[in-house]
């Protein structure tokens, strides 16, 4: 069932939900990109829908909502340990289809990789619900279509679209919502969310890759281009490593806080081994390990692909290194390595 709203009426619907949840959306934050006089879009908390970002895609992923930057786990003193308590209260989160299909990855590593779930993100994540922002347009770098992201059928409370100055949301279930959407916009038949059908960026994504992937030439180039600064994995709604650090409040060391931080696998120090080891030194390396994990090696796992194909990684990359061209070069390679058998 559909609705049709003015700014003053979803902001009421808003209000109204916001009684209940919290609410986290993309938002531009003026000249505070990464050169000057540019703008940010991010996630953070609103109250009222024009501080919505329904335009942009968001530079940032809704991730650090679930699995924050940095989040303390426990606190210890010599003899005791307490857990941290969980944040109060319902969260809801603005996202698009991409990034739903991203928390169906999350959700896999963190609560469906093993015998044990993660106690902390599901304490998060039983907290969420989630309103699905269409797409009309692709945006730069999407390769959405080819990695099958680009719809989204369930997973959320309602769809929300900006058309023409209205707001336009679809409930696909939902009698209370029914009744709060009824009191503050008007009924229209239809309102379903757009979703992107084609993207300028496609990638074709083997089906198996041969040994020689691990040693061919192509990752030279990432070696040479690459810096290590690690915003690809920050920016990636599916990128999950992290590390812990313990906190010392005294001198004595005795007391503290154990934080789980978040990681990259691009950035110096992350494979280094007791007695100084390193597994993957070279810029080239990591990018394979990256490469590989995102569109091979988890499929072989759960049977589907990790990326996504936001093309966050293409937008965040000082040294303009595109994901999306490195999956086609693998595919490349794996074509040119079969014809040569
Ligand atoms: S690897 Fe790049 S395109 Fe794929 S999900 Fe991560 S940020 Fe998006
Ligand atoms: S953002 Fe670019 S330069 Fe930085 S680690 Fe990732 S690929 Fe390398």
């Amino acid at each position: 069932m559909g609705y049709s709203f003015s700014r003053e009426g979803f902001d009421a619907v808003l209000k109204a939900l916001a009684r209940t949840y919290r609410i986290y959306a993309p938002v531009t934050f003026a000249g505070q990109g990464r050169f000057t006089d540019v703008d940010v879009v991010r996630y953070d908390f609103v109250t009222d829908a024009s501080q919505i970002e329904f335009g942009k895609k968001s530079e940032y992923a809704f991730k650090e909502l679930l699995t924050p930057l940095s989040e303390t786990l426990f606190y210890f003193t010599e003899d005791e340990v307490k857990e941290a308590d969980a944040q109060p209260g319902e969260v809801l989160v603005f996202l698009r289809s991409c990034d739903l299909h991203a928390l169906k990855r999350l959700d896999q590593m963190y609560l469906g990789n093993g015998f044990a779930e993660d106690p902390f993100y599901k304490r998060i994540r039983e907290k969420l619900q989630f309103v699905l922002i269409g797409c009309p347009a692709s945006f730069e770098n999407c390769f959405c279509t080819s990695m099958g992201t680009n719809r989204t059928e369930d997973g959320y409370l309602f769809s929300v679209e900006e058309q023409d100055g209205k707001i336009l949301c679809e409930v696909p279930s939902n009698l209370k919502l029914k009744q709060l959407f009824m009191e503050n916009g008007a009924w229209i038949e239809k309102a379903l969310p757009s979703f992107v059908e084609e993207n300028d960026v496609r990638v074709t994504i083997p089906a198996t890759v041969p040994n020689s992937i691990y040693k061919a030439p192509l990752w030279d180039e990432y070696t040479a281009r690459c810096i290590g600064c690690g915003r690809c994995n920050f920016v990636c709604p599916t990128c999950t490593c992290y590390t812990m650090q313990d906190i010392y409040y005294t001198d004595n060391g005795r007391v503290g806080e154990r934080r789980r931080v978040a990681a990259s696998c691009m950035v110096d120090g992350y494979t280094n081994v007791a007695g100084g080891g390193e597994y993957r030194r070279t810029k080239g390396e990591r990018m394979r390990f990256k490469v590989l994990h995102k569109i091979y090696d988890f499929r072989r796992r759960f049977a589907y692909d990790m990326c996504v194909g936001c093309g966050r990684c293409d937008d965040a990359c000082p040294e303009y290194i595109s994901f999306s061209n490195i999956i086609n070069k693998v595919d490349q390679f794996v074509k040119e390595e079969k014809a040569d058998e």
